[in-house]
C-alpha cells in the first residue's frame, strides 16, 4: 500500500464537510472555504495528484473482490450543484485518477419520453454500478425534487412524496453494499457570473453556454431553497450530505478526490485471497 495521505491538517474531510443533520442554510457556509487545506493552489494541484497511487490501488481492490465473488460492494459518487459548479470538472480531473475500467460515468440529463413514463427512480436504477465499479453520477435522482420543483414539472404532492422514496432508495442502496458519497458543489452566484463569463470569452468553451443557462440563473433563489429542503430531508446518517465549497476549482477537486479516499479507505478492502493452492498451481507451471 502506498501512504497514506491526510488533508495537510490531518483531519478527515468527510468530518469537515459532513452537513448536519437539521435545518440547511447554504447561504451560511463559505463557498470559497477550504476546509482541511491549508496551502494555495499550486499545493492543492500537487496533492490532488499525490492521491491518484493509493486512490488507484483500492479501486482495483475493489474491482478484484467483486470479481472473484468475495464481495458485492460498490461506490457511488453523486455529484449535485449549480451550473458551472465543475460537476464535469470533476469527471476530468478527480474521476481521472481512476482506472477508467472500473469506472461507470453517467450523466442525467432532462428526461426522455420513455424515461418520463416511469417513476422518476426508473432511470436511476438502470444506471447505477455494478459490484466492483465506482459510479459518478453528474446530476442525479436529486433534480427530482429540484429543477422540478424550481419549474412546477411535478405536482407538489408527487414531489412531497419523492424525499421519502429517495430516502427509502438510498437505504436499500446502502443496505446491499453502496457506499454513496453525495457531493453538493457549493458555488456563489458571483462565482457562477464569471465562469459564465469566461466561458462566452473563449471559443473553446462557448459550447459549454446556452442562452437557456442565464434563465436558470435567475432562479437562483429558489434553487437555493429546493437544495436546502432536499439537503436537509434527505441527509440521513447511511447516506449523508457533504457540501464542497466550490468556487476554488482546484480545492473542489482535492477534496472530493480526499472524499472518495476516506470512504475506499473505511472499506477495508483487502486482496482476494486465492481459492487455489498457489504452490500447486506454480508446480504445475514446471521449472523454466
Ligand atoms: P447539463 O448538465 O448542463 O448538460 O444540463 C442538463 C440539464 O438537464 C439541466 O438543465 C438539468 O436541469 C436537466 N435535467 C436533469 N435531470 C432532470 C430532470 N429529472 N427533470 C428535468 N430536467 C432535468
Ligand atoms: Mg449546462
Amino acid at each position: 500500500m502506498s501512504k497514506r495521505s491526510e488533508g495537510p491538517l490531518g483531519s478527515s474531510i468527510g468530518q469537515l464537510l459532513r452537513l448536519p443533520p437539521g435545518p440547511v442554510d447554504l447561504s451560511a457556509i463559505d463557498t470559497n472555504g477550504k476546509p482541511g487545506f491549508e496551502d494555495g493552489k499550486a499545493e492543492g494541484k500537487k496533492a490532488l495528484a499525490a492521491l491518484g497511487a493509493e486512490l488507484a490501488e483500492l479501486q482495483e481492490r475493489l474491482f478484484a473482490q467483486a470479481y472473484t465473488g468475495a464481495s458485492r460492494q460498490r461506490l457511488l459518487l453523486v455529484l449535485q450543484g449549480m451550473d458551472t459548479s465543475g460537476k464535469g470538472g470533476i469527471l476530468s480531473h478527480t474521476a481521472g485518477l481512476l482506472d477508467v475500467s472500473g469506472l461507470a460515468l453517467k450523466s442525467f440529463k432532462k428526461p426522455t419520453e420513455e424515461e418520463l413514463a416511469h417513476d422518476f427512480l426508473w432511470r436511476i436504477e438502470r444506471a447505477l454500478p455494478a459490484p466492483g465499479e465506482i459510479g459518478i453520477f453528474d446530476r442525479s435522482h436529486y433534480e427530482d425534487v429540484l429543477v422540478v420543483k424550481v419549474h412546477g414539472l411535478a405536482e407538489p404532492d408527487e414531489i412531497e412524496r419523492r424525499y421519502t422514496a429517495i430516502n427509502v432508495f438510498e437505504r436499500k442502496l446502502t443496505d446491499t453494499g453502496t457506499t454513496l458519497v453525495k457531493c453538493m458543489l457549493h458555488v456563489s452566484a458571483d462565482e457562477q457570473r464569471k465562469r459564465f463569463l469566461a466561458r462566452l470569452d473563449d471559443p473553446t468553451k462557448q459550447w459549454k453556454f446556452k442562452p437557456g443557462d442565464v434563465d436558470e440563473r435567475g432562479h437562483w433563489a429558489e434553487y437555493q431553497a429546493a437544495y436546502e429542503t432536499a439537503l436537509e430531508r434527505c441527509n440521513p446518517e447511511n447516506a449523508p450530505w457533504y457540501v464542497v465549497p466550490s468556487d476554488r476549482k482546484w480545492y473542489r477537486n482535492w477534496a472530493i478526490a480526499q472524499l472518495l479516499l476516506e470512504h475506499l479507505r473505511a472499506l477495508d478492502l483487502q486482496w482476494p485471497t486465492p481459492d487455489y493452492d498457489v504452490a500447486e498451481q506454480r508446480a504445475r507451471l514446471g521449472s523454466a
